[in-house]
């Protein structure tokens, strides 16, 4: 199976052969399609087995098989939003983001705490499609007025294990209330314990389990 015949755009398979990569890993071969025709998804995966390209990749593809204009302020709606529990590995995804969608006109940025929120801020003006964010971080530009989630038609979970053991329910929850009902739900786990199975199955709808 190669990334072309996971049904990614040619411009997504240059990216990824640029880096090295010449097959997809089990994750990317079972999460790529599930993603790719629009369902929700429960995937299994720990660090290493790839699982970063199997939600990037997809999501690239599909925001870029729709162009969305400015809105007559001149901003880029946020199209995707990727939780994550850590700054280093909100920073990682991003740069996959970037990395992944260099051939494809969509814009990216990494949002997290413990830093100055300024940069942040101005970067925001221009608008972004796809935000990649820490909670706690991604809460207080929008109590301060700064992001408009309404607009989101794919959310991705990472790690969702560590981010409800680091304590990040309260705050993903008031994220999820402030986001579309329609849309796509993808969540990514190592484990997963009852509160996970509880948690997954008030976001997910009908999703497709993938483990491995
Ligand atoms: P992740 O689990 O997303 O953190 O990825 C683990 C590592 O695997 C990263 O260094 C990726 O660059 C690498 N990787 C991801 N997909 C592939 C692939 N299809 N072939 C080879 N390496 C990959």
């Amino acid at each position: 199976m190669s990334f072309s015949a996971l049904g990614l755009s040619d411009q997504i398979v240059r990216a990824v052969t640029a880096r090295g990569y010449t097959k997809p890993t089990p994750i990317q071969s079972q999460a790529i399609p599930v993603v790719l025709s629009g369902q929700d998804l429960l995937a299994g995966a720990q660090t290493g087995t790839g699982k970063t390209a199997g939600f990037t990749l997809p999501i690239l593809h599909l925001l870029s098989q729709k162009v969305v204009k400015r809105s007559p302020t001149g901003k880029i709606p946020i199209r995707a939003l990727i939780l994550t529990p850590t700054r280093e590995l909100a920073a990682q995804v991003e740069e996959s983001v970037r990395m992944y969608g260099r051939h494809l006109p969509l814009t990216s940025m990494v949002i997290y705490g413990g830093v100055n929120i300024n940069p942040q801020i101005n970067r925001l003006r221009g608008g972004v499609e796809i935000l990649v964010a820490t909670p706690g971080r991604l809460l207080d530009h929008v109590q301060q007025g700064r992001l408009d989630l309404s607009k989101v038609e794919i959310l991705v979970l990472d790690e969702a294990d560590r981010m409800l053991d680091m304590g990040f329910i309260r705050d993903i929850r008031r994220i999820l209330a402030l986001l579309p009902k329609q849309r796509q739900n993808l969540l990514f786990s190592a484990t997963f314990s009852n509160e996970i199975k509880a948690f997954a199955s008030t976001l997910l709808n009908q999703p497709v389990l993938v483990e491995v």
